[in-house]
């Protein structure tokens, strides 16, 4: 699945300002959203995974628009892409190793490893931290967006 071009579009430009680079461009980016995926997500309780330029969002969070088209959650999307950006400037491996490095120093932290320190060590993970960001950054851009609009129509 591919993003819908006017996404691919707003998200381009939200990342331009974001990343204060006018000359980036969203890379080729595949979407999956089917029974495999779905397991991935309920196995690792997130929304959405991402590995290089493959992103997998859970199946349920797929909508579909007024004509029938597949539409993804727009802020999780902006998250996801955050990490292909991450992948792309450490290199694939060297991201994973960060990754789950911080991940796994986070947990022996709290001495617990239940589920909500599982989940605290997660959200701890500087690279998530980073997309979360990003994923908010994203909805006020896209809300004062929506609101310039509104008020220059007489
Ligand atoms: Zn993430």
């Amino acid at each position: 699945m591919k993003l819908s071009e006017n996404s691919q579009r707003k998200i381009e430009r939200f990342f331009r300002e974001f990343l204060q680079d006018e000359n980036f461009r969203l890379p080729a980016i595949y979407f999956y959203a089917g029974k495999i995926t779905e397991i991935f997500t309920l196995i690792s309780g997130s929304n959405g995974i991402t590995f290089g330029k493959r992103i997998f969002i859970m199946p349920q969070l797929v909508t579909l628009t007024a004509n029938k088209q597949k539409k993804l959650p727009e802020d999780l999307v902006v998250h996801e892409i955050t990490h292909v950006i991450q992948y792309q400037s450490r290199g694939f491996v060297k991201f994973l190793y960060v990754y789950l490095r911080d991940y796994w120093t986070n947990l022996k932290k709290q001495q617990r490893w239940d589920a909500n320190s599982r989940r605290q060590a997660y959200l701890s993970i500087p690279f998530e931290i980073e997309a979360r960001e990003a994923a908010n950054k994203f909805l006020e851009w896209n809300e004062n967006r929506i609101e310039k609009k509104l008020n220059s129509e007489p």
